[in-house]
């Protein structure tokens, strides 16, 4: 926690994580790490991102408590059990059905009411139920962030997703003002590629 705290000033988001059991969303073997910050695998070759930069990336989201979120790459959920204490409705897609019904079954323990799961390809979004107020993207796209997610941003929307560009992962934070779109590179991350 003292860890996070240099990392993060948003009380909200520090109450999340400290609210949202981790232990829930890792596998059993792994339940001793749980806690460290540090990359988790969670089966199908995927893997629970760092405590650390996913309190960040919610953090850079600046949600309120109203909003409706999409979050791209479900895996174990965990990411999307802290966004729905931060905002009034997430929706999760994910591309392995396998790890969308273990993160229902975490997130059903977890009490995380406010979330509906997805199984298909994120980088078209979830036209169904756009646009959103901000869109959380849990693996790195390749140089640019997929049209579709940007177009199913609502105006003054964020969107936070890993861009992958010669060879090196950075956080980039887009904002919508009007037809404007602004963009920010950020802190270098890793995580897994985006696939489409
Ligand atoms: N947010 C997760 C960690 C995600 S790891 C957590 O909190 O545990 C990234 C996830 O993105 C992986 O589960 C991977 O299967 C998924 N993924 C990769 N490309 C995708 C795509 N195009 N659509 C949906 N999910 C995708």
């Amino acid at each position: 926690m003292k860890e996070l705290r240099r990392a993060v000033a948003d009380e909200r988001v520090l109450d999340a994580v400290a609210a949202v059991p981790r232990d829930r969303f890792v596998p059993e073997y792994m339940l001793e790490e749980a806690w460290d910050n540090a990359p988790l695998p969670i089966g199908c070759d995927q893997t629970i991102s760092q405590p650390l930069v996913v309190a960040r990336m919610c953090e850079l989201l600046e949600l309120e408590g109203h909003e409706r979120v999409l979050d791209v790459g479900t895996g174990s959920g965990y990411h999307a059990a802290l966004l729905a204490r931060l905002a009034a409705e997430v929706y999760s897609i994910e591309r392995h059905a396998a790890l969308s019904g273990r993160a229902a079954l975490a997130l059903g323990a977890a009490g995380a009411g406010n979330v509906t799961l997805a199984v298909g390809d994120g980088s078209l979004g979830l036209p169904a139920h756009a646009p959103y107020d901000a869109i959380n993207v849990a693996a790195a796209a390749r140089r640019r962030i997929p049209p579709a997610l940007i177009e199913q941003l609502a105006p003054g929307g964020r969107l936070v997703a890993p861009v992958e560009e010669r060879g090196e992962q950075r956080l980039a934070l887009l904002r919508k003002r009007g037809d404007e779109l602004l963009v920010t590179r950020l802190d270098r991350v890793r995580f897994v590629p985006l696939r489409s």
